[in-house]
């Protein structure tokens, strides 16, 4: 019910003295108000209301007066004095109807409440009205004007933007502006009358006659707390919205007939309840792809101060002569839009005015293409400052240096020469400054510059670096391969990746790496040059970093690929390669034994572990490894071993004795010649020597070749996870965006201690932070070849972004704390996909708007990887 209260309270309280300048009147609905009446309170003998009934304001009676009256400018109406014979009119029983209210003193008012309080608790099948049980925090101030125009029975009423929150002045519409039907108002409170007698001194602002006497509404409960008691109904309600709101104006007519019958009564308030909490929830039409420019404008469109903004009389400040604006044109259009979108009873909105003046100034977001709605945003904030400009004349303004003067002092004289060519709604309300500082690398020279900002666009931290793992296997016989995972900048070099790998693993000073990709169990290629790029290597990759001691470099390298050698005639081809190929160096001339010895050291870390009773066979070949191996401690141990240590003791070993050695290609296909022990194997200079090694089929299960043939992908995906997500903290996004970090070669900045052009290294801090902060997450990325998006999963605050440890300058008296109240989200891959915003609607209500479509969302669901531009608003602080 709407127990709405009018308390009479003027604006400046010094004005009053006497003791009627306490007295509150209270506006309430009468039929609420004449229950209590007849039951308690008698006939209020003598206190005979004085009837007032509304009408338009003339000025307001136009074609568009709907519109006017509700959106282009403030609440405009007149109550006319009626005749005190109303008693009972000719429409029946007076005060029935929805559309009577009553003034009436404090004292009366809580008199009726507590009745209806009192009966609440006695009757329960709802005879009575149940918002009277509760207590008076339902109780908003409204605040209205009071002017006594000409005609000497009427008094004109104002209820102006100006004056009231965009809510309170919302639930005042919901009152006062139905066209169809006419408002009545008793007054009990006497307080009307003196507009009518020699009494207006009393109120001593009246002298401002034009802008009417202020007086202060409290107004109760009037949609909100019903919907919290009724939360299925609330539920019901919200989802037939449209129809809900687009009946606005007859579900209160429809109480005119039944009387005092408590259902349909309360029925009928719902009605008007949910049109009130369904303000603004107004969907946009799909243009053709358009719904990157929907999200965005649904952002905006829920931007408080903006809407405040744009649903006043803001065409005063429209600047048509900005030779950087748009001719006040897009302020036009956004203007109007948002009215559509805030008008009662709104169907979804087909935005073809504006989206054509879009296209007029900015042709790039033509055709029916999907495009970037932050881009859009961007332009839009843009457009929409210049066009509402409130400079006309930008004056000259100099930069001047720091001087060694102190950062706050810099920082404000920026921020004032910025105020003065920049003065505008959006300044007011989206705009903050950083510190930007760049330093030459050469000279040092220190430059420091306080700049504007509309939005923050944060990279994730994923789109700079990269987890590679790599298998590293060491040349030394010593140890088995094991796995590094890394992380390294994604848009990095070789040179990178090696740095990172061998603070991995505790590379020594005399140690190096080979990395080599490795492709079906032979060596695709080597991994040379560190200045290559790393996108060059693909997450399912696999690399292996051979372990090498510098000192031998200057050997060849030698490559031992396995096969098995039976299996080889099975499959009639050579398929039954197997296992990391093993690498090593050998001097230029080396005999059969040579390279025995040296692939039998290589093997040794992956030798199962044996059982007491060793064959001779074992027991020589251990031996001739601790030999081996012991020689390594003196010299290189890639080129140790004795002529005749070799396994098969310096004779060619039979077929079936061991492994045989084959001279083959770098893929390992060929077997070009059988290496014989004694023979001394002849290569080219600096030659790479591939060497395919025959296992008899005994010796499988001596090595583990398991682990020989472990290899990591450089980033494995998971078969059943599309993508395994990455999480990200905002904070941690906000962080990257601070780092210092060297400018782009393309982006040189021009050091006036050196006169030339070097790449600075830049930082930002964040200085002034705006009411409205608004957050793009760089998903997109854009490179010469190809686009791509991440998606990241961002973990961002909803109710306590707090940036007070980011902040450069915080003697600021204001709040760092920020209330997530809008996310443009984006589905699907790049260039197309969908975009929808996520819009909180009040307490703890979100809704999904997806073009057309405007539906409840739960608040659980409004952070996933689809947010894309985030919107905060300043928490205010009590
Ligand atoms: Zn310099």
């Amino acid at each position: 019910m709407e127990a709405v209260a009018l308390s009479e309270d003027l604006s400046d309280s010094t004005q009053r003295s006497d003791s009627d300048s306490k007295q509150q009147i209270y506006f309430i609905p009468y039929s609420w108000w004449r229950d209590a009446q007849d039951s308690v309170l008698g006939d209020s003998d003598g206190k005979r209301g004085i009837l007032y009934v509304t009408s338009q304001a003339s000025s307001y009676a136009g074609p568009m007066k709907i519109i006017n009256n509700i959106f282009n400018s403030d609440l405009v109406f007149n109550l006319k004095r009626e005749e005190d014979t109303v008693h009972s009119g000719e429409n029946g029983e007076v005060g029935v109807s929805g559309r009577d209210y009553a003034l009436v003193p404090a004292e009366m008012w809580v008199q009726a409440l507590r009745w209806h309080s009192d009966s609440k608790a006695a009757v329960k099948d709802g005879k009575c009205f149940s918002a009277a049980e509760d207590d008076m925090t339902d109780v908003y101030p409204l605040q209205l004007r009071l002017s006594a125009p000409r005609e000497t029975n009427s008094l004109g009423v104002r209820i102006t933007k100006k004056d009231n929150g965009v809510e309170f002045f919302k639930r005042a519409c919901k009152i006062f502006s139905v066209e169809s039907e006419m408002l009545r108002i008793w007054d009990f409170s006497g307080q009307t009358s003196l507009f009518f007698t020699n009494e207006k001194s009393k109120f001593p602002s009246y002298q401002r006659q034009s802008e009417g006497i202020p007086l202060e509404l409290q107004v109760y409960g009037l949609s909100d707390s019903f919907k919290c008691r009724e939360g299925k109904k609330d539920e019901r309600a919200a989802q037939h919205s449209t129809i809900a709101s687009s009946c606005c104006g007859s579900s209160v007519m429809m109480n005119g007939s039944g009387g005092i019958t408590n259902s349909n009564f309360i029925r009928s308030v719902w009605g008007s309840s949910c049109e009130a909490g369904s303000l603004g929830l107004t969907g946009l039409q799909n243009l053709g792809n358009t719904c990157f420019m929907n999200s965005s404008i649904q952002c905006l469109a829920h931007t408080p101060k903006l809407v405040d903004y744009f649903l006043g009389d803001y065409s005063r400040e429209i600047n048509p002569d900005n030779p950087l604006g748009m001719d006040g044109e897009i302020a036009l259009a956004f203007g109007d839009l948002l009215r559509k979108l805030w008008a009662p009873g709104a169907t979804p909105v087909a935005p073809r005015t504006f989206k054509s003046k879009l296209s007029r100034f900015a042709p790039q977001f033509n055709g029916f293409n999907q495009h970037d709605s932050q881009e859009l945003l961007a332009f839009l904030l843009d457009g929409l400052h210049e066009d509402l400009n409130r400079v006309k004349c930008k004056p000259y303004v100099e930069v001047k240096d720091g001087d060694g003067r102190s950062d706050k002092e810099v920082a404000d004289e920026y921020w004032r020469n910025h105020l003065a060519r920049n003065d505008s709604i959006i300044v007011d309300v989206c705009q903050g400054q950083y510190k930007s500082t760049l330093v030459c690398p050469v000279c040092k020279k220190v430059s420091v510059t306080f700049d504007p900002f509309m939005y923050l666009s944060l990279p994730l931290p994923s789109t700079m670096m990269r987890t590679m793992t790599l298998t590293v296997v060491n040349t030394d016989g010593n140890s088995q391969p094991s796995q590094y995972t890394i992380t390294v900048p994604k848009h990095g070099k070789f040179e990178d990746l090696i740095q990172g790998l061998s603070v991995a693993c505790s590379l020594g000073v005399n140690e190096t790496f080979l990395v080599a990709e490795i492709y079906n169990n032979c060596i695709l290629r080597y991994l040379e040059e560190p200045s290559d790029s790393l996108s060059l290597i693909r997450d399912q990759d696999q690399l292996v970093a051979f372990r090498f001691i510098k000192d031998v470099e200057q050997f060849p390298l030698v490559v031992f690929m396995h096969q098995l050698m039976e299996d080889q005639y099975m499959h009639g081809k050579m398929t039954s390669s197997f296992g990391i190929p093993l690498v090593s160096r050998l001097c230029n001339s080396a005999s059969g034994s040579d390279i025995c010895n040296l692939y039998l050291k290589l093997l040794k870390p992956f030798q199962t572990p044996r059982n007491d009773s060793q064959e001779c066979l074992d027991s020589s070949e251990s031996a001739t490894l601790e030999e081996v191996s012991g020689t390594q401690d003196t010299t290189p141990p890639v080129l140790g071993g004795g002529v005749n240590s070799c396994y098969g003791n310096g004779v060619d070993s039979p077929l079936d004795f061991g492994f045989q050695f084959y001279i083959t290609d770098e893929k390992g296909t060929s077997k070009d010649k059988k290496i014989g022990m004694n023979e001394i194997v002849e290569k080219e200079e600096s030659k790479q020597l591939n060497v395919l090694v025959c296992w008899p089929k005994k010796y499988i299960g001596e090595y583990d070749t398991r682990l020989l043939s472990s290899l990591a992908e450089v980033f494995k995906s998971s078969l059943f996870a599309k993508k395994p997500q990455e999480s990200v903290s905002l904070y941690k996004c906000l962080e990257a965006f601070l780092k210092e970090e060297p400018l782009g070669p393309e982006d040189m900045w021009y050091c006036p201690g050196c006169k030339k052009h070097c790449q600075a290294s830049k930082k930002l801090d964040l200085w002034r932070l705006p009411e409205i902060l608004v957050i793009h997450l760089k998903r997109f990325s854009y490179s010469r070849c190809f686009k791509n998006k991440l998606e990241t999963y961002v973990d961002f605050p909803d109710d306590n972004l707090d940036l007070s440890t980011y902040i450069a300058y915080r003697s600021d008296q204001l709040c760092n704390r920020y209330m997530l109240y809008a996310v443009s989200n984006h589905y699907g891959s790049m260039g197309g996909g969908h975009y929808t915003a996520f819009v909180h609607h009040g307490a703890d209500r979100w809704y999904d708007f997806d073009d057309s479509h405007v539906n409840p969302v739960s608040q659980d669901k409004i952070k996933s990887s689809a947010a894309y531009v985030l919107f905060y608003r300043r928490v205010i602080e009590v």
